[in-house]
């Protein structure tokens, strides 16, 4: 990178931390997560928490956050949002998110989940409360900066070191596995008719990108849920959508070939180190490297649904995702950004489709899946937890009739409508108890191919999704939080430390 942008962005940096300083005890919080992952509600039911958990509407009612000791210890006083500091960023669309939740005007039998995260937003808390120790005592604060953005984009971190030839050779070869070659087809099949040294043509150069991007969704589909695709940016577009910076594809071209002139390899190339130079570069400088700390939403349960090839997908596209935690720290990245991020949260989300006591199952899965990626944050100075938890608990638990056997430990909620389990196909607005297996005890086996060698007898699991629960009110009328599973370890993890 020149040296004058460098010097501009290091000056931007200071002056950033300088006003954060002046205003008090300050975190960037990262949350990220493939699509889907449960980014949205987390957040939503964060803000909803942090809000309320002293308002008057609470005054009586049970702690909803007794892991979060600030609270638990009643020093918490209140939170309220705030301008948030970026003006070139997106506002998080709290208010819409809780007014879909609750059912547009007020109608709870309308409640469904919110739009989901499609690009970057973010809002600022501001948290007051009392200081646990007598040096400072009085009000304090602590101004929290929550940072939505895809985890697709991390994805694309490692394509800053790779030329166009290294990527379309490694877009070729992971396309050719088994479990993706047939939805690759269509593309593969288009490629193999394009001479990558042929005058470039625009039409056949969208069509090729239409053609990548329809495999990379195949992909992502739920059916086979596989994570780890770059670029981010063709899954999850953000304001890009239809704009030229993504019409380019993968050639079948070697990394020492020479591309004539105006041939479709140039093209190619060029749009594809615009993509790396004004997309994704801009992502890690501008907002990446000024995290303080990061939650990583995974949603394991609907690889576990999709199966091992599934799983060991999801296992990469992690470890790629943490790649971007340790970049700057000993690579050529270095120049570009420096991330500071000292606490990592990795949090299997929606853990209410299961009953309690898969609960450490599923956080002992979530271990396994990101044991490599962890290795490799290992040595950066952060701490890393794991953890499973709903932000949003759709379910009550139940003990239903095991027909002859032992009381099944069941779910109970309203189904989505046309879900189905077996032959039943739910309506939306009944109520049913689903026995949702057990995971098994040993998070290993999740990994097994049952093809190649016999499943472990205790994998048996189905998972329907369900609507949002209906919102409780106060007598005033108050929309309370709803409930949830460990949303409160979770911020005693990410910022309990700095309410002490
Ligand atoms: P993202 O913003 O793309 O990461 O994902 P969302 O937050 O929009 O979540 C995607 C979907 O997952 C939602 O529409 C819900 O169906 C489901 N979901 C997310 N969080 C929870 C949860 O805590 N409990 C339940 N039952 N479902 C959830």
């Amino acid at each position: 990178m020149p040296l004058i942008p460098d010097l501009l962005y290091e000056t931007r940096a200071i002056a950033r931390s300088l006003i954060d300083y002046s205003a008090g005890a300050h975190v960037r919080l990262g949350v990220t997560g493939l699509s889907r992952a449960g980014k949205t509600i987390f957040i939503t039911a964060l803000i909803e928490h942090l809000t309320k958990a002293t308002s008057p509407a609470m005054r009586g009612r049970k702690n909803t956050l007794p892991v979060f000791r600030v609270h638990a210890e009643g020093r918490l006083i209140g939170g309220a949002l705030e301008p948030q500091p970026d003006d070139d960023v997106p506002r998080f669309a709290y208010e819409d998110h809780i007014d879909a939740l609750a059912g547009p005007g007020g109608r709870p039998e309308a409640r469904h989940w919110p739009q989901s995260t499609r690009r970057i937003s973010e809002m600022r808390l501001r948290l007051a409360f009392q200081q646990k120790g007598g040096l400072r005592p009085g009000r304090h604060f602590l101004t929290l900066d929550i940072v939505d953005y895809p985890g697709e984009w991390l994805l694309d971190l490692p394509l800053l070191t790779k030329s166009f030839a290294q990527w379309s050779k490694e877009s070729f070869a992971a396309a050719s596995s088994a479990a993706r070659a047939p939805l690759a087809a269509q593309w593969r099949g288009f490629a193999a008719q394009n001479d990558p040294k042929a005058k470039f043509i625009e039409s056949e150069a969208r069509q090729a990108a239409e053609l990548f991007t329809a495999y990379l969704r195949a992909c992502r589909a739920e059916e086979f849920g596989f994570s780890s695709l770059p670029p981010g940016r063709f899954l999850m577009p953000g304001d890009l959508a239809g704009s030229p910076a993504l019409t380019f594809a993968p050639l079948a071209v070697e990394p020492n070939d020479v591309f004539p002139p105006n041939s479709l390899a140039a093209m190619m190339e060029r749009r594809y180190e615009a993509y790396k130079a004004h997309v994704v570069k801009p992502f890690f400088r501008d907002h990446f490297s000024r995290l303080d700390r990061q939650i990583v939403l995974v949603d394991a349960l609907a690889a576990l649904n999709a199966g091992p090839a599934a799983i060991r997908d999801l296992e990469v596209a992690l470890a790629d995702v943490l790649t971007a935690f340790r970049a700057g720290r000993s690579n050529i990245l270095s120049a570009l950004f420096r991330p500071k991020i000292d606490r990592i949260l990795f949090a299997a989300t929606k853990a209410d489709h299961l009953h309690h006591t898969s609960h450490d199952r599923l956080e002992a899965i979530l271990r396994q899946l990101t044991a490599k990626a962890i290795a490799r944050v290992e040595g950066v100075g952060a701490e890393v937890d794991v953890i499973a938890l709903a932000a949003v608990r759709a379910t009550r638990e139940a003990k239903v009739d095991g027909h002859g056997g032992p009381a099944l430990e069941a779910v109970i909620g309203t189904p989505i409508e046309g879900e189905r389990i077996g032959g039943e196909i739910f309506d939306g607005k009944t109520e049913a108890a689903i026995f949702p297996g057990e995971l098994p005890a040993d998070p290993k086996a999740v990994f097994r191919d049952p093809a190649g060698a016999p499943p472990p007898p205790d994998i048996d699991y189905r998972f329907v999704r369900f609507r949002p629960p209906i919102v409780a009110r106060a007598a005033d009328g108050t929309a309370l939080p709803a409930p949830h599973i460990r949303l409160d370890r979770a911020l005693q993890f990410l910022i309990g430390d700095k309410m002490t």
